[in-house]
């Protein structure tokens, strides 16, 4: 079966930056599974694995645009300390889910300087390029209520607790 819309895709993979870093990969036992066509993953990854069937290995490089997009400088700010209430230490690196006016969003603190924090609220992984090394574990039709949904149920998937 080939992949395409409404397909479950059970999935290895890792993924690498430009500098050959692993940013990401799939426990060795428990690979991932998505709904092809739902947005589940980022979309260069999405079309380079159109058609391919159950063990097929496929290397891709998708460039930030197709992945979690470039940077936006203008989400990178400047807030006073105090907007972090009781945190006691504050570091770069340390993630805080942020209120703003598009929902909530995670932020990072990059850089702490006096009463000043600097937060970045991109996506870590955007403006980078996304080098995917996949293995197609498997390939099967989507249930139609895992179709209403818009994710995958089961192993690798969503469990819902109701
Ligand atoms: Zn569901």
């Amino acid at each position: 079966m080939q992949i395409g819309p409404d397909k479950v895709v059970t999935m290895h993979y890792t993924v690498k930056n430009d500098s050959g870093e692993v940013l990401d990969r799939s426990d060795k036992n428990e690979p991932i599974s998505y709904l092809h066509g739902a947005g589940g993953i980022v979309p260069g990854l999405e079309s380079a694995l159109e058609g391919k069937v159950t063990g097929d290995r496929v290397s891709v490089s998708v460039p930030a645009a197709q992945a979690y997009g470039e940077r936006d400088p203008a989400l990178v700010q400047q807030v006073p300390r105090r907007a972090f209430g009781g945190t006691p230490k504050l570091e770069p690196g340390m993630r805080f889910q942020a209120q703003s006016d598009h929902g909530a969003r995670t932020v990072t603190v990059v850089r702490v300087q006096g009463d000043m924090v600097t937060i970045d609220g991109n996506h870590p992984l955007a403006g980078q390029n996304l080098n995917f090394d996949v293995e197609i574990a498997g390939v099967r039709e989507a249930s139609s209520e895992e179709l209403t949904h818009g994710h995958v149920h089961g192993p690798g998937g969503h469990h819902h607790h109701d």
